[in-house]
């Protein structure tokens, strides 16, 4: 048996012979990249024998023809511009893998002409040095009802700059270090990221109260108040975002925790997250206004959930809260480039327009069950057979309320005989631009209210291609 893998094995072509092949010694690629297409595509094959037992161990890759074409195709591979654009009918209108908010033709349009040189931190009236955050400001300040606002790469940045910069701090004799958390906002947000450990990741530690289900202020109380032993420097709150509890559970709220912050003098942070700015998003979903109404004195959260515009984190709220975090020396490595500032400017002009916003998930949002069952009967005639529009449920995703339901229409294409719900949606995901739809019931399921209507034609013709 390990006979044969060794002769399997031994039938592998030299990597310099294959890089002598006209087609790949012709190819527009560097020789660096070359040898490292062909030296995977060997790895893989190798690895692939090696995995499979004898009996069926055939080579997959015979001739030199065949191993050059796997070079090429895999150097076509990482040579294709991406991210590449895709058509989400998902039925999840924020899906985190696939790109969170799409942007408006307008914040598009704003970070092709921020590519080349531009004003970013140069204001063309006095000719001197300016603040690439200069035009943000306005819109942010008004938008948010805020003092002052900063913009960073991400929410999880905005939580963590917050925590950092104003985690740790003496005043007259008293040292205070250390962000109080209680236990029911401990929430992990994805990939493996929890907020107390993003908290407490640039060094300030975070201070746990209460128990999993219910938290009092007197738990917040002792963990600021020297008299108690308490030295924490500020008071963090965490929107649950996507899960809820429920029974018997208490939490203080955030007015309380607000007058307990101002008692003892320091800053409520309150991290929200999916960052409505409220208008016609769903009215349960806590806006940056109103935490900031509620008393917290910083907001931290995303510009690519329902804020509808590029990933960035935002920060909202007292102006030398604010100005601390912006000064302080990580601020520097948080920045955002120049592409998102144009974007989340133009993102933030569309939520100042009189008048319905003009943003795709807020488009997404709006339209009705009979516009998407206009559209689904129109996939359905360029379509014959067996596919369906059945009615779905649609969810907002990127950590906005749990359980955010919106009725939808799916196309649905059943499994058939010799074609199972999963190798159809890999037939999709194969086309140009891919498809990804979710699995129900052994069906492939298309949710309508995720897709973008100028991608219906698309989405009709790469179903009718994968059907066939
Ligand atoms: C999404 C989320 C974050 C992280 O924001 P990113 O923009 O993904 O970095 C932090 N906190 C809460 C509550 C969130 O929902």
């Amino acid at each position: 048996m390990a006979g044969s893998k060794q002769a399997l094995l031994a039938q592998l072509p030299r990597v310099d012979s294959l890089l002598e092949h006209v087609d790949l010694a012709q190819s527009p690629w560097r020789r660096t990249l070359v040898r490292a297409a062909v030296r995977e595509v060997l790895d893989r094959e190798r690895a692939r024998r090696l995995a499979s037992s004898a009996a069926s161990a055939s080579p997959a890759l015979v001739d030199e023809t065949q191993w050059v074409q796997a070079c090429l195709a895999l150097l076509r591979q990482w040579t294709t511009p991406g991210p590449r654009p895709v058509i989400n009918a998902t039925g999840v209108l924020l899906h985190t893998n696939l790109g969170r908010a799409p942007l408006s033709d307008a914040a598009s349009r704003a970070m092709v002409d921020a590519a080349g040189a531009c004003d970013l931190e140069f204001d063309l009236e006095s000719g001197r040095r300016g603040s690439r955050f200069d035009a943000l400001r306005p819109l942010l300040r008004v938008t948010c009802e805020a003092e002052d606002a900063h913009v960073v790469t991400n929410g999880a940045a905005a939580l963590l700059l917050a925590c950092t910069a104003l985690g740790r701090r003496t005043t007259g004799d008293t040292q205070r270090e250390g962000v109080v958390l209680c236990r029911a906002q401990m929430v992990e947000i994805g990939d493996g990221f929890r907020i107390a450990t993003m908290a407490a990741a640039g060094g300030v530690p975070v201070v746990e109260v209460g128990a999993t289900n219910r938290s009092h202020l007197r738990d917040y109380e002792a963990a600021l108040d020297p008299a108690q032993g308490g030295r924490a420097a500020a008071i963090l709150w965490a929107h649950a975002s996507n899960f809820e509890q429920s029974g018997f559970v208490k939490q203080p709220s955030l007015e309380a925790l607000a007058s307990l912050a101002q008692r003892f003098e320091v800053p409520l942070i309150a991290d929200l997250g999916s960052g409505s700015l409220g208008g016609e998003l769903p009215e349960a979903e806590p806006t940056i206004q109103a935490y900031l109404r509620a008393g917290a004195d910083l907001v931290t959260c995303s510009g690519d959930k329902l804020l509808g515009g590029p990933q960035a984190g935002i920060m909202a709220g007292r102006a030398d809260l604010v100005h601390a975090c912006r000064r302080f020396a990580m601020a520097r490595a948080l920045r955002p480039g120049k592409a998102t500032l144009a974007a989340l400017h133009a993102t933030l002009v569309a939520h100042v327009r009189e008048g319905p916003t003009e943003l795709p998930l807020h488009a997404m949002l709006r339209r009705s069950i009979e516009t998407l069952r206009e559209r689904g009967q129109s996939i359905l005639r360029k379509l014959d057979g067996a596919v369906q529009l059945r009615e779905s449920t649609a969810t907002i995703g990127g950590g906005a309320l749990p359980g955010d339901a919106r009725e939808s229409l799916a196309v649905v294409v059943p499994a058939r005989a010799g074609r199972s719900a999963a190798q159809l949606a890999a037939a999709l995901r194969r086309a140009v631009p891919p498809v990804v739809g979710r699995i129900e019931d052994d069906a492939l399921w298309l949710d309508l209210r995720s897709v973008d209507p100028a991608q219906d034609d698309a989405l009709a013709q790469a179903l009718g291609r994968a059907m066939a």
